[in-house]
């Protein structure tokens, strides 16, 4: 007997496209996908007739612990649930791992309620030094630089050892690593106080002014060095949230001559948020929010298969951290709850964008990337991570709904559909009937996804 059983839907299976059927669930794996027609008999059935089902999310790029500490593991998870995320990759930075990590990874497991994996930050040559240990005791494949934290910048907080050695030593160490991949952020900010100074001296302070301190050509360069970098260590690479069409033509055109492995994740934002949203500071993020040029780049790259993988670059913070001004405003903003919403009304109702496509890179690719084989679709065997999907009804953004330590989005009242309905975590509601189920509450179960190393 199984446990439960989708019944009906319209399953979006990002490797073959979408198909009515069923899926039943034993054990918190899939168990059976059944043709229409064929009747599964479970303890409990889920009339999806009429809705979408997709393979949890797994968002790639996540802040917990930015808002509220280890807390983040409860609230951000919960939001997460509400927006169909099943699974999410969060970034842990700390003075030494070896100590770091078994705490926040046991802090983790204790409250949140979807499954959650580590991406280390390597600041330190400490980092690197311990990045085989550190790898192999907690599961870790995945690592990022922070070219933006070089320099002066770096020192202001706190980092004084980022610099192109550092990002190039990393590169030897991760290759080492089996299913080893580096994540850089790429901005150039030594050239960026060339045009801060004298944005700020004219009085700027509107969101534009974000973009024109950081424009597009300085991501592209350090895309371009780093996959350069990439190429003669022989290292898998990663362009994190890539903002611009500078950037992505500058990654068409060394895929062309290189080799190594470049691979290209962008955010929900960077798809549906230019430089002149009225949410003004509220948007304040790095890289900075471009033009609708650029969107329609990334857009396209997205359907093309250039962009791999979408996440939120989720950040938990409240909103008195952005307060009035543009420069000293913090940056980043949470957006793990609308992730799937936005792909789903602006890149499939707003431009056809296969539903397959959104599966992809939200989850398959994801599971692909970081090493994850029992997640990222729907077929007997893996994990029950799923997600049934109202299409139709439209529904504005209201942070108060969305469970966020955070207070705000600046997404706020923007009309969306394509909103979860169920959420389940290896065959276990987190969310029914749009709402948080008592075991989210009361007992969180997720679980900690180490990568064999
Ligand atoms: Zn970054």
């Amino acid at each position: 007997m199984l446990d439960l059983v989708l019944a009906d839907g319209e399953l979006v299976v990002p490797e073959t496209g979408v198909a009515r059927g069923s899926v039943g669930i034993k054990d918190g794996r899939i168990a059976v996908v059944a043709a229409p027609g064929e009747t599964l008999t479970a303890r409990e059935t889920i009339d999806c007739s009429g809705r979408w089902v997709f393979p949890g999310l797994i968002d790639p790029h996540t802040h917990v612990g930015f808002g509220d500490k280890e807390r983040d593991f409860g609230t951000e998870a919960r939001s997460a649930a509400l927006g169909g995320v099943t699974a999410l990759f969060t970034f842990h930075r700390s003075a030494d791992l070896r100590e770091s990590s078994g705490p926040w990874i046991a802090e983790g497991e204790r409250r949140s309620c979807i499954d959650f994996g580590l991406h280390f930050g390597l600041t330190s040559a400490l980092h690197i030094d311990t990045l085989q240990e550190t790898a192999k005791r907690f599961g870790v494949s995945s690592f990022k630089v922070y070219l933006m934290y070089k320099g002066a910048a770096g020192a202001a907080k706190g980092f004084t050892e980022i610099d192109d050695g550092l990002l190039f030593r990393t590169m030897l160490e991760a290759r080492r690593v089996p299913g080893g991949v580096v994540g850089v952020h790429c901005e150039n900010v030594e050239v960026i106080p060339v045009f801060r100074g004298p944005l700020k001296a004219a009085g700027r302070n509107d969101l534009a002014a974000w973009d024109e301190q950081s424009p597009d050509f300085l991501e592209a360069e350090n895309v371009s060095r780093v996959i350069y970098f990439a190429a003669k260590a022989e290292c898998p690479v990663n362009i994190v949230h890539l903002s611009s069409r500078e950037g992505l033509e500058i990654v068409r055109r060394h895929r062309a001559v290189h080799r190594n492995p470049v691979h290209v994740e962008t955010c929900a934002h960077y798809l549906t948020m230019t430089r002149d949203d009225p949410a003004g500071i509220l948007a304040k993020v790095n890289p900075p929010l471009r033009r609708q040029t650029d969107c329609d780049a990334l857009w396209e790259g997205v359907a093309d298969g250039s962009i791999e993988t979408v996440g939120s670059d989720h950040v938990p913070r409240k909103v008195a951290t952005k307060g009035t001004d543009l420069w000293s405003a913090s940056a980043g903003f949470p957006g793990l709850a609308t992730l799937l919403p936005l792909m789903i009304e602006d890149g499939h109702y707003g431009r056809g964008l296969p539903l397959t496509r959104i599966a992809a890179v939200t989850s398959l690719n994801v599971a692909r990337l970081y090493g994850l084989p029992s997640k990222g679709s729907i077929a007997a065997g893996k994990d029950a991570d799923l997600v049934v999907v109202d299409p139709h009804t439209k529904r504005a953004v209201d942070h108060a709904t969305l469970a966020s330590f955070s207070d705000y989005t600046p997404m706020q009242g923007r009309m969306l559909r394509g909103w979860p309905v169920h959420t389940l975590v290896r065959g276990r509601p987190v969310v029914a009937d749009g709402r948080l189920t008592e075991a989210a509450l009361t007992a969180p179960a997720g679980r900690y996804l180490r990568r064999a190393v």
